[in-house]
């Protein structure tokens, strides 16, 4: 496993796979690493003869310094955990690499940057799909893994990806969960012991919001079973609840007749946590 701090190593290394004739995916991510990050290096392991990780807390994509500057970091543990798992390259560049000290180009995919989220977050997405670009062009991978845990990022990045004609194909992984049904996130460990057993309620409102689907229940109905769940718990304080095309995350009423979308967003403490559920 070779640890690869500038794009020029990057590109020779994916030249000499290339030479080769050897398929490469590519799992971004911020490190920090957990088991739903491990997943995806997994599932890279099965689709691609080379898995490249890379490693980068993108500074464009924080709205407040201080969410950037509390963010978790452990770089030793992060390579000490993909070593076992037949990583060949991981990416770690400086910001200063990524950015250097005139980037004036911004991504926006404009129809998901704004909505859900970005409502809450101006100009993460922004943040999201610039680092993404860059990271596809770095790389040139046959395929990126991403979570669905983060399903608008998941979303604009297919979307990104069509509209600007690269040819990595986005391969999309379901969300782990710890035993319990929380969904696994570097910002859990910010959580009170408290908190983190409060948590659960969103894989429970999750849950019934799923059944209620099944049921056959309008949008609405299931958007209220949800609230009602998650308003049992006192702790949570949710910042918004949308039930919206699983594809298009365009709004949606009545019975729905294609797949849709559960996304939440709640916050417990200091800590805004998100989780969905394709129903
Ligand atoms: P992050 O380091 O938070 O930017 O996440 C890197 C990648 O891992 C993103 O594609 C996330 O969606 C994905 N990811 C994070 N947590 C999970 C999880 N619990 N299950 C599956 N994928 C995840």
């Amino acid at each position: 496993m070779r640890v690869l701090t500038t794009i020029a190593e990057v590109r020779a290394s994916v030249q000499a796979y290339r030479r080769q004739g050897l398929s490469i995916t590519l799992v971004p991510t911020m490190g920090y690493l957990h088991e739903g990050h491990l997943a995806l290096v997994k599932r890279a392991g099965n689709i691609a003869e080379r898995t490249i990780v890379s490693i980068f807390v993108n500074p464009t994509q924080f709205g407040e310094e201080s969410d950037l500057e509390t963010y978790p970091k452990d770089p030793e543990r992060d390579l000490a955990l993909l070593q076992p798992l037949g990583v060949d390259g991981v990416f770690m560049p400086s910001a200063n690499e990524i950015y250097g000290t005139d980037n004036s180009t911004i991504v926006d995919v404009t129809a998901l940057s704004s909505i859900l989220q970005g409502t809450v977050r101006p100009g993460h997405f922004q943040g999201v799909a610039t680092v993404v670009a860059k990271l596809l062009n770095i790389v040139q991978p046959d395929t990126a893994i991403f979570g669905e845990k983060d399903y608008q990022q998941l979303t604009l990045i297919k979307r990104m990806v069509a509209d600007l004609n690269m040819t990595t194909q986005i391969v999309g992984h379901p969300t782990v969960r710890d035993t319990d049904g929380m969904a696994l996130s570097s910002r859990n460990v910010r959580l009170t012991p408290e908190d983190r057993r409060a948590a659960t309620i969103l894989f429970q409102a999750l849950q019934a919001g799923k059944q209620a689907a099944e049921a056959g229940d309008a949008v609405e109905t299931m958007h209220q079973i949800v609230t009602d769940t998650i308003r049992q718990q006192a702790r949570a304080t949710i910042r918004s609840i949308d039930i919206r095309d699983a594809e298009t995350l365009s709004p949606v009423v009545g019975h729905p007749n294609k797949p849709v979308v559960i996304l939440l967003s709640v916050q417990f403490g200091e800590v805004l946590l998100i989780d969905q559920m394709i129903v």
